[in-house]
């Protein structure tokens, strides 16, 4: 795959982050992610797992800028996600998943409501709220659970995660 490709495979993950799809990824997009993930699981934003989940989005929003938004101007533009965030994740994927990481480990622990796991039909649910199409979140939920269990490791979630918006295909 040419350099262009890939570039135009980083720029498809764009509107995945872009949540209020209003062409530029700012705080909002995390902080509404958050949003919809505690109402999805009935968890409040004053709670615990409310509290820690917001501070991961925001965590997460301040890694993204600190890569991608070259102005400073707290807006990340298509653009600037392309030629900020793509060259680097490129030279090192698994700095993006420890960037996700504290945002991915608080929806885990909203997720995991019984306390034994995240399951594939939460994970589903995951993903609807963050804008996946259904039919796609289905199949990623499923092939999540590579080991057939029942239950999704934090680990899996994260190399999963890593892949899908670094590499061409989830
Ligand atoms: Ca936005
Ligand atoms: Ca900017």
């Amino acid at each position: 795959m040419d350099s262009a490709e890939y570039e135009r495979k980083i720029a498809s993950r764009f509107a995945a982050f872009d949540q209020d799809g209003n062409g530029y990824i700012d705080r909002e997009d995390f902080s509404g992610a958050a949003a919809a993930l505690l109402a999805e699981f009935g968890t409040t934003a004053r709670s615990d797992k409310g509290q820690y989940l917001y501070s991961g989005a925001e965590a997460f929003w301040q890694g993204m800028a600190g890569i991608a938004d070259v102005d400073g101007d707290q807006r990340v533009t298509r653009q600037e996600f392309i030629t900020g965030a793509a060259k680097r994740l490129r030279d090192n994927p698994q700095r993006f998943a420890e960037i996700a990481r504290p945002f991915l480990h608080a929806v885990i622990a909203i997720a995991d409501e019984d306390g034994s796991g995240v399951t594939p039909s939460a994970a589903e649910r995951v993903l609807r709220v963050l804008g996946v199409q259904p039919g796609v979140a289905k199949q990623v939920a499923a092939a999540l659970d590579a080991d057939g269990d029942g239950r999704i490791s934090e680990e899996e979630i994260l190399s999963a995660f890593a892949a899908y918006y670094v590499t061409p295909e989830p």
